[in-house]
This record gives C-alpha cells, structure tokens and sequence, in this order.
C-alpha cells in the first residue's frame, strides 16, 4: 500500500498541484483578456516588477513575502496562494485515493475494464483523467467568479481528452452506462450519454437561473457527464443548482453569497463525488 515510493509519488503530487494552481492563476487572469499565457512573465500588478524566482515558488513564496510585493510592499492577494493549495490539495488526495491506495474510491462493481487487475501505469492514467476534469472545472469557476465568461475551447478541449482516452483505456470508466452494457461499447458511449445527460442539466439549470450568470455551467456539466458518467453528473449538477439557491435564500442581504457562480459549486461537488465515489455508488445503488 503506502510503499516509500507511492510516498515519493503523493508527495510530489502536491509539490506538482501548487505549480498546476500558480499557472492556474495566470491562466485566470489572462484568459478571458486573450493576452498571452507565457509572456510576459509574472509581475507585480502594481509596480510591473518581475517577481524573483523564489518569490514565486507556490504557497511559500507568498508566505514569505508575507503577501507584500518585494519591490513596492504593496499587498498581494491571499486567493493566489488558496488557489495554488486547493490545486495542491486536489492533486494530492487523488494521488493518495487512487494511486496509493489503488483506488478505494473508485465503484467496482462490475467493472467495464480491467480496474481489478490494474497495473500502477493504469493507477495514474486514472489520477490524470480526474485531475484533467477537476483543473478544468476550477479554472472555469474562478474565471466565472471573476465575472467573466470562461472560453468554451477550453472545455471543448477537455471534453476530446475525455471522449477519446477511454476509446483506449476502458478502466477510465469504472461505471457502466447501464447494467447489461456491451463491453465493446463501453469506452466510447458512455461518454456520450455523460455528454447529453450533463449538457442538457446544465443548461436547463442555467436557463431557470436566468442567465445571469456567465454560462460556464451547461459546458462545465457536460464535462463532467463525459469524464465521470450519467450516473455523476446529475446528481452533481441537480445539488451544485441546489447548494446555489440555498446559499443565496440563507444570505439574502450578502452580494458576495448570490454572487457565487453555480459552476463553483459544480467544480467542488465533482471533487467530493470522485473522493467518496464507491460508497455513493453503493447507498444509492446506481446502476
Ligand atoms: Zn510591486
């Protein structure tokens, strides 16, 4: 189980989600303003100073820096470092759940591919198509929190990853898109049924919402219908709409509290639904 070198790799799991959450924040910063994501490098958005390398390492650096600019002292948000944890976080726990512990979390009744026979190449294939939703997702929903609209590519890019990796590596799905499924079939429809299942929840949640929000949902769900099924995606999205409008009913006075973007919750139940995925499988007895 928790081998020296499975610890090697957790470990560098995180180190590697805080480099993946600092290129997130440049990537949410820059995207919807279509400027480029490697030049120029980061700088201080009050004084334009390059930020020194070890100024920059994720977490630390600003920690350090005790969130003040080096050259101007003026205060750097606390969100860049919480956003580069979180990624730390997700990165981590996924490489823990399903690498480590070979995937504890995943259902395996009945599984599609060869999942009880996994070798640790397969193990981490698994943690990397998760990994690639769950970036996904976040990057929208903070691209969303910041009022923008986040760019469909991007999830149109995510969404030919997650169609197109189980075509080869059928043990992505650990569901069956219903009981007597042919296994031949598995890997490529599947996804399909995810695909329409979450596109058509997410924007029937979106229209009811009134459209207010930036759109990122309906794609977002879509999303998470193709990576992790039917059988996940309605239940996230129908609770990532729920979450919504409770939050809003409890704070009616608080801006901050409606101005949360339905997508956030959709990215942090996708997380949650991934790291309690078995146990979920088997109290509701999904197909
Ligand atoms: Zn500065």
């Amino acid at each position: 189980m928790f081998t020296p070198e499975a610890v090697l790799f957790v470990v560098f799991a995180f180190a590697i989600g805080g480099v993946v959450g600092s290129f997130m924040n440049v990537v949410v910063y820059r995207l919807p303003k279509r400027l480029s994501l490697i030049e120029p490098p980061s700088h201080c958005p009050h004084c334009k100073h390059p930020i020194r390398w070890h100024d920059n390492v994720p977490i630390f650096g600003w920690l350090l820096l005790r969130g003040k600019c080096r050259d101007c002292g003026q205060a750097i948000s606390p969100r860049y470092p919480l956003v580069e944890a979180t990624v730390a976080l997700m990165f981590g726990s996924l490489m823990i759940l399903e690498f480590a512990l070979q995937g504890v979390n995943l259902p395996r009744r009945e599984p599609i591919g060869t999942l009880s026979v996994a070798s640790d190449a397969d193990w981490y294939l698994i943690v990397l198509y998760h990994l690639t939703l769950l970036c996904v997702l976040f990057c929208g929903a903070l691209i969303e929190f910041d009022g923008n609209r986040p760019p469909a590519k991007m999830y149109m890019g995510a969404m030919l990853i997650g169609l197109m990796f189980p075509l080869q590596w059928a043990m992505l799905r650990p569901m069956k898109a219903w009981p007597d499924e042919p296994r031949l079939l598995a890997g490529g429809i599947d996804g399909l049924f995810g695909l329409a299942a979450g596109g058509m929840l997410g924007y029937a949640a979106w229209r009811i919402q009134g459209t207010k929000q930036a759109g990122g949902l309906p794609w977002g769900l879509a999303c998470a219908g193709v990576f992790l099924g039917w059988q996940a995606a309605l239940p996230v999205g129908i609770l990532a709409a729920i979450v919504g409008v409770a939050i809003a009913a409890v704070f009616p006075r608080k801006r901050s509290a409606r101005h949360i973007p339905t997508s956030v919750w959709l990215w942090l139940l996708a997380f949650l639904w991934i790291l309690s995925w078995s146990p979920l499988v088997r109290w509701f007895e999904l197909p």
